[in-house]
């Protein structure tokens, strides 16, 4: 008998605990046959707000949509330089150049693989706009190292909290949550993040009264009052049955990203007992942070062969990302080449992302250092 596969992600398990809820909620929203924002958007937009210590939250259709909403309520266009991360996924960037802006790489620390914030200080110009950092997988950036110089040059910080929402970091003390440090926060509710719904669905977190009113026009073709168009903005509605769905996910979301965290460490503890801290460098929680693992991606030795290695085993793992930003054919054109940022170039080679969701068990965790253990040992 083969020993059961082992998925990169498995939503079904997450589905079966809270089945019945679910349900409910969906039977509540068809019972109602109100399907776009209404009612039940607001509800989860309210409990946003308070989730995340009051900042004004908006729904919308996706995250890569938020990412664009956000650029917008700032005016960036055309002549505008924003400054962002090549490691990344491809809304971080793309969103930049839909609005005739033009993205600015820094590259990224090799230890949390955040965007630099000195390369960051160093690609200011006359030009820049805002500040697009990225808490990838799950980890913020500490951004307050740089804010004052931002703010003082009239930079925006704009937060790709995708990957984070639920993520934290203690800046002078205080508790401040992913995506409400800048200017604006982006989330996506796309089915595999940690806060998923069951399709697409996207959240705007701001602290800004003005702000937030313009992004609630924009989402919904730049009108204040229906049929009445201030300004020319986007369809990027948060239906119903997400907002449903997403409100019972989110009363669990604490619990599910603790258990993250509990599979993180044991990892560690696994890779440590197998002595292979040498060939699997696993991630570095920043003091202060709380790191809330969307991915699990140590740097591994040999990355290639280990990923055929395991795919043949049964494990799924994946590579985040294996070709950087700057180097992507339709960047082309931004004149940025092999060797440009290193660093990300260097953990698109080198990273590996593992298992990682609330479901997985210890004894799976076993069955992937074991197996890593095996292919370092028959080299
Ligand atoms: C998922 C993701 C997005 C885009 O979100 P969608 O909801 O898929 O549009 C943007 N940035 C990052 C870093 C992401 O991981």
């Amino acid at each position: 008998m083969t020993a059961q596969k082992i998925p990169m992600l498995d939503l079904k398990r997450n589905y079966a605990r809270i089945r019945q809820e679910i349900t409910d909620a969906v039977t509540e929203v068809l019972e109602s046959q109100a399907f776009i924002l209404g009612p039940e958007v607001s509800a989860f937009e309210d409990d946003c707000s308070a989730y995340l210590d009051g900042a004004r939250a908006i729904g919308c259709a996706s995250g890569t949509d938020a990412l664009v909403l956000a650029l917008m309520a700032l005016d960036v266009g055309p002549g505008d330089e924003v400054i962002t991360t090549p490691y990344s996924f491809f809304a971080t960037v793309s969103c930049i150049t839909r609005l005739g802006a033009v993205p600015v790489f820094a590259d990224v620390d090799p230890v949390t693989y955040n965007i630099d914030l000195q390369q960051v200080l160093s690609r200011l110009t006359p030009k820049t706009k805002a500040v697009l950092p990225v808490h990838l997988f799950g980890q913020m950036a500490p951004m307050e190292e740089i804010a004052d110089e931002l703010e003082r040059r009239g930079v925006a910080i704009v937060e790709d909290a995708a990957q984070a929402f639920g993520s934290w970091r203690k800046i002078r003390g205080d508790i401040v949550r992913a995506g409400t440090f800048g200017a604006v926060g982006c989330y996506s509710f796309f089915p595999t993040k940690n806060l998923g719904g069951y399709g697409d669905g996207g959240m705007l977190a701001t602290n800004d009264d003005r702000l937030a009113d313009r992004l609630r026009k924009l989402r919904v073709h730049g009108a204040g009052t229906t049929y009445f168009h201030d300004e020319v903005g986007l369809n990027s509605r948060l239906d119903s049955l997400q907002a449903a769905i997403l409100r019972v996910r989110l009363r669990h979301l604490e619990e599910w990203n603790e258990e993250r965290r509990v599979i993180a460490d044991r990892y560690r503890l696994l890779f440590a007992e197998r002595d292979l801290l040498d060939l699997v460098h696993p991630p570095v929680e920043l003091d202060g942070n709380y790191h809330i693992y969307h991915q699990y991606a140590p740097r591994v030795q040999d990355r290639d062969a280990l990923e055929a290695f395991l795919e043949a085993e049964g494990i799924g793992c994946r590579v985040y990302y294996p070709l950087s930003l700057h180097r992507q054919k339709c960047f082309a054109f931004l004149g940025y080449g092999a060797g440009d940022c290193p660093v990300s170039e260097q953990l698109s080679r080198e990273t590996l992302a593992l298992p990682i969701f609330p479901e997985l068990t210890a004894d799976e965790q076993i069955r992937i250092a074991d197996a890593i253990a095996r292919f370092y040992r028959n080299k």
